[in-house]
């Protein structure tokens, strides 16, 4: 198709005009060789003329054409960078923002001091910094202190065809701070890059942009790619046949490098290990154990290094009773405990039904074949590897995530095995309840993926699906902001006074609904300030779309946390609830802790050993939960006894797995629990918050102190359960009532308060499987909710026929608040927080 936008064309009459500053830079002559192989080299003129005369522009080019790593090199050669501007570059990926930054400074020959990254946990930025690569939210917080952004001269936002939300958000914003910044006299280039040249979004946007931006197609070399579609409707067993897939390729077919999409880190593991089992290869290319335990040592360091070391208080002892430790016995099993996916932070293991028996994973061929994993939370140094050759006499295979469909291009990839689907996170319009689903992907993406076996030379790409299968796929994917609630989003644009949300220049705006739900929860959660409710609804309605920031929401939106967590760290200064709150909260936020034992087993073997952790697991998560009133903290007391004994026994690998503990998730935990931490200490100056990674057991008045804090937070996830008066039919039976549903929801077998059945709990979240179930659950007292949650209550009867409002995805019933909390008596109580 062609290009929909009219693109731009160098003024040839002028002209080019650099400016009088060129910076030279030191590159080595493989690299300068490499460079001048890419297309997007030819147009460094009309790119930098464009740049020099407008304020905006937009590039569009296929991916691997080198927008990423050139764009920044020539915007410093211009002079665009010095010791008072830095050139800015957002991605919305981790693992991009990370290995660009590696690989600019490389091609440059500069540090990383000067060519550096910042992602929300890390960073090796420094005053010498010039080219900052970062996520897109790392981009939004600095907004939130300078608005201006002051510190930049060029702004580029890389990947804008993803249409993540922070993306979508920081070009709406930056419409509006590049003309403030002209007016100022201090102008400041905005770069919008996409590897699509469907940008009408942006380009046919009155709202936006009053002048619409040049547009500049880089055109890319690429081979023609025979697509191949199984003919079968897709199996399930999708990871299964990509393996029999790449071994027919590295079996019969020439020579060039084989890339296979995926949807998550686990599949991507378990194909890796089934490939190197069937074409072994000499010298180990796994990740050892060894590393790990370095990355253990590593976080320590730098956990440490996050306290306030002149406010160190005495290290309080740490009680063994109650984080004692049974003794682990021995597994050695090189098994990667996963957390993350590529966007987000989660994962979810699938049942990948390994199907072939061991004759079949034998292979004939005397070729080894090199392996490689690729998604976005793999240590950069692994990362790293698949932009190298291949050790000669093997051929070269990424098993990758969504990450290498636009983010990265590997090199010499002439194959590509596509399974049609990608991992993303959906949610329930109504209730925000979000899971992880594998979906088909758009065909956009699908032809993406196949573009990637052109790079060099013809390729193919083998498609896991059938061509009518293909037909049906989604032309594009809707953007992120119109598919998930915007809660988090709203109050960051509310702390930089947006207060008029709705007129807020979206490139696409999110539903309306989604923003009323979105305002709802955080006047709920006091975050902002609540109109008057005087007048017609109509102008009730626009005063509360338009709620200005409270105090308490400006502490809140400092958090790098959902507001509902942030809600729960604004109250935790009293009792010295803090540092237990952090851990709830960052073991709340990285998800899947434990490891999942009742999978199914593939042996007999296995069923034995998963048997026998379960009995462990269980009687540790016991040992966790505590007594008294530490148990009515239910799920979130496991969390933090699981959290502190581990930190106990040192935070090992051996420790995790014994114990059926997530081993990346602990690190992960520490990693929040010490930014946290910090963040904490830079919005209250006199807290002087001490935080070692091992901590002592909350007393018991603490723990009530803590299921106080955790129901401000989770005001809007408060269950009822339905008493035996109450029982209209059996499905009701031990089910508790939400005040976000109609139907009945669970607590889930695996709660440690699945047998005590307390009446009011909160839950951090309800996952649908079988049933409607709720994690993450402590017991709440009745008399907490009126004091803590007024606008949540109401002291009349339930109305009678509550107007239904329905969730058209899932076809659920949205029910009204009051129905949960009628029963109650309402006395008083005397809280303390
Ligand atoms: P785009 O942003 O247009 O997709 P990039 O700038 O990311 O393109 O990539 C340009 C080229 O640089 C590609 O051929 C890619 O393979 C190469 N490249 C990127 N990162 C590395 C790296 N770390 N090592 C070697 N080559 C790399
Ligand atoms: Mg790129």
């Amino acid at each position: 198709a062609g290009p929909s936008v009219p693109v731009h064309q160098p003024a040839s009459s002028k002209l080019p005009c650099k400016p009088a500053v060129f910076i030279p830079v030191d590159r080595s002559p493989e690299i300068q060789e490499a460079r001048l192989k890419l297309p997007i080299l030819a147009e460094e003129q009309v790119i930098m003329e464009a740049i020099n005369e407008n304020p905006i522009v937009i590039i569009c080019g296929e991916t691997g054409s080198g927008k990423t790593t050139q764009v920044p090199q020539f915007l410093y050669e211009a002079g665009y960078a010095s010791s008072d501007g830095t050139i800015g570059i957002t991605e919305p990926r981790r693992v991009a923002a990370v290995s660009m930054s590696q690989r600019v400074a490389k091609e440059m020959n500069l540090s990383n001091r000067v060519v550096s990254y910042q992602i929300r946990y890390e960073g090796n930025v420094t005053d010498e910094t010039q080219i900052k690569f970062m996520t897109d939210g790392v981009l939004l917080k600095e907004i939130q202190k300078d608005f201006l952004l002051s510190k930049y001269k060029v702004v580029i936002i890389d990947e804008a065809h993803e249409r993540s939300m922070y993306t979508d958000i920081l070009i709406g914003l930056l419409s509006r701070i590049v003309p403030l910044r002209e007016k100022k006299g201090l102008p400041l280039k905005l770069i919008i890059m996409s590897a699509t040249l469907r940008v009408e979004d942006f380009t046919n946007n009155k709202k936006l942009f009053s002048v619409t931006p040049p547009v500049i197609q880089v055109d890319a070399r690429q081979f023609p790619v025979t697509v191949h579609f199984n003919k079968k409707t897709p199996l399930d067993d999708y990871s299964g046949e990509c393996f029999r897939k790449v071994c027919k390729i590295h079996r019969m077919l020439p020579s060039g490098g084989i890339l296979v999409f995926l949807t998550g880190q686990a599949e991507v593991h378990s194909l890796c290990r089934r490939l190197r089992k069937a074409f072994p290869f000499q010298k180990t290319n796994t990740a050892g154990g060894d590393d790990d335990k370095e990355e253990s040592v590593e976080e320590m360091r730098k956990f440490k290094k996050s306290r306030r070391q002149k406010k160190v208080m005495a290290l309080p002892k740490i009680d063994l009773d109650n984080y004692s430790v049974v003794p682990v016995d021995e597994g050695d099993e090189d098994r990667d405990a996963e957390t993350d996916d590529d966007m987000a932070g989660s994962d979810i293991d699938l049942d990948l039904g390994d199907g072939d028996s061991e004759e079949d994973e034998k292979s004939d061929s005397s070729l080894p074949l090199y392996v490689l994993p690729l998604y976005s939370l793999l240590a950069p140094e692994k990362q790293a590897k698949v932009f190298r050759l291949p050790p000669p006499g093997t051929r070269l295979c990424v098993v990758a995530t969504n990450v290498a469909e636009t983010s990265l291009t590997i090199p010499g990839i002439k194959y590509v095995v596509d399974c049609g689907k990608v991992k993303k996170r959906f949610y329930d319009k109504i209730t925000g309840v979000s899971s992880f689903r594998i979906t088909w992907i758009s065909q956009a993406s699908a032809n993406q993926r196949a573009g990637r076996a052109g790079r060099t030379e013809p390729g193919h790409c083998y498609r896991l699906y059938s061509s009518a299968v293909f037909m049906d796929f989604e032309k594009f994917s809707a953007p992120e902001i119109t598919k998930r609630p915007v809660e988090d989003l709203i109050l960051q644009m509310k702390a930089l006074n947006i207060e008029k949300v709705i007129n807020f220049p979206f490139p696409t705006p999110p539903p309306t609904e989604a923003l009323a739900a979105a305002e709802e929860l955080l006047i709920a959660l006091g975050a902002l300030k609540e109109p008057p409710m005087t007048g017609r609804l109509k102008q009730q309605l626009a005063a509360k779309l338009s709620c200005p920031i409270s105090p308490l929401g400006r502490i809140m939106a400092t958090f790098p946390v959902a507001p509902r967590y942030a809600k729960m760290l604004a109250l935790s200064r009293q009792h010295d609830c803090l540092p237990y709150t952090i851990t709830i909260v960052s073991a709340m936020t990285v998800r899947e802790l434990f490891e999942e034992l009742d999978r199914p087993a593939v042996s007999e073997e296995e069923a034995a050993e998963l048997k026998g952790k379960k009995a462990r697991f269980l009687q540790m998560q016991r040992i966790w939960a505590g007594q008294g009133p530490m148990q009515k903290l239910g799920d979130l007391m496991v969390m933090l006894g699981a959290v502190g004994a581990c930190e106990y026994a040192g935070c090992t690998r051996k420790f995790c797995e014994g114990n059926g503990l997530r081993y990346k998730a602990m690190l992960e935990i520490r990693r929040l629990r010490g930014q946290l931490t910090t963040a904490v200490n830079s919005v209250c100056t006199d807290a002087g918050l001490f935080v070692d990674p091992k901590m002592k057991p909350p007393t018991e008045a603490q723990a009530t102190y803590l299921r106080q804090i955790v129901l401000a937070g989770l005001g809007d996830h408060v269950a009822r359960r339905i008493q035996a008066e109450e029982l209209l039919d059996d499905k009701w039976k031990n089910a508790y009532k939400t005040a976000l549903l109609e139907d009945p929801v669970f607590i889930h077998p695996s709660s440690v308060l699945f047998k005590q059945l307390p009446e009011f709990v909160v839950y951090q979240e309800i996952v649908e499987t079988t049933k409607l179930y709720m994690k993450g659950v402590s017991a709440v007292e009745p008399e907490w909710i009126p004091a803590l949650l007024p606008p949540y209550c109401h002291f009349g009867k339930p109305l009678e026929n509550p107007p239904p409002s329905y969730c058209p995805e899932t076809g659920r019933v949205r029910c009204h608040r009051p129905s949960v909390f009628h029963r109650v008596s309402w006395q008083l109580p005397a809280v303390e927080v």
